[in-house]
């Protein structure tokens, strides 16, 4: 009888310890990861973290917002409220380029340079501004045009593009661009905005941190604001998924009000989930470390 329960107890032990162990490994399986952007999430977790413990966020995710600058500055002043740090992609050489940087950046937004680039199609050349990147350019004019538009920036922590689908297609010129970055201890962001590889192949070959865009938060085509909200969970659960995300939106024409007014209102629930809004250099900060690490 005595055996009997022992051995009662022991199985017991055995099985709770099974069930400890399958349950450690599928929240392994959840988060380790093969994919370099997803080792982020193992890096967040100490061994004996529970998953369920809410205090602390854990997860991050950039809001960056682009055409800033543009005489279009809709949705600016709602957005000069936010209580979480902005990136903000600011147009160079346009009618609110400085004033712009100066307000944005006295409340501690992030602020980078969204560089106008040629698109592959044909566009009215005043769509892209004074100075823009052509598709024809040398490296050395594409140096050279960089240069001078990050001029009128202070502490700037990258850029990313402003149109740029002829550009971001070419993967010589984007190898200058990330060339470029590197050379100049600035991160690139790259939008996503056509199929295919060049860019990504580009940091590749250059061996360079990859940045990319995870969400439009107008891809709706009414840019409605309920359409916005719904992409900004969108952001906040990919950022779960992976530990991080990065969204994009738009003051202005493809933006503006809408988008300003659904990330202030998305704010408190969005935190509630877990998720951070950090200024995206400390996203590319994370990688840089996991990549150090990792070599
Ligand atoms: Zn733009």
């Amino acid at each position: 009888m005595k055996n009997l329960k022992r051995n009662f107890i022991l199985t017991l032990i055995i099985f709770a310890s099974f069930m400890i162990f399958s349950q450690n490994m599928v929240i392994k399986n959840n988060f380790i990861n093969t994919n370099q952007n997803q080792l982020i999430v193992t890096s967040a977790f100490s061994k004996n973290d529970n998953l369920t413990a809410t205090n602390k966020s854990k997860y991050k995710m950039a809001i960056v917002i682009d055409d800033f600058g543009s005489y279009d500055q809709s949705g600016v002043q709602t957005l000069l409220n936010c209580p979480c740090t902005l990136t903000c992609a600011v147009l160079p050489n346009v009618d609110y380029t400085e004033q712009n940087i100066k307000d944005f950046s006295d409340k501690g937004h992030e602020i980078i340079l969204h560089m106008p680039m040629q698109s592959h199609v044909n566009l009215p050349l005043d769509w892209y501004g004074p100075v823009f990147i052509s598709s024809y350019d040398t490296p050395e004019k594409v140096y050279n045009k960089l240069n001078s538009c990050l001029k009128q920036f202070d502490n700037i922590k990258g850029f990313n593009i402003h149109i740029g689908s002829g550009v971001s297609r070419n993967k010589d010129l984007m190898k200058v661009i990330y060339n470029f970055a590197k050379e100049n201890n600035l991160y690139f962001l790259d939008s996503r905005t056509i199929m295919t590889n060049a860019t990504e192949n580009a940091c590749k070959e250059t061996d360079s941190i990859y940045l990319g865009r995870d969400v439009f938060l107008e891809a709706d085509k009414n840019r409605s604001y309920q359409g916005v909200c719904y992409r900004l969970y969108e952001g906040a659960e990919i950022a779960k998924q992976k530990g991080y995300s990065i969204v994009i939106g738009h003051v202005g024409a493809e933006g503006g009000e809408n988008t300003a007014k659904a990330i202030l209102d998305t704010l408190p629930k969005i935190k509630e989930m877990g998720i951070e809004i950090v200024p995206l250099s400390e996203i590319y900060n994370d990688l840089v470390k996991i990549k150090t690490n990792a070599s």
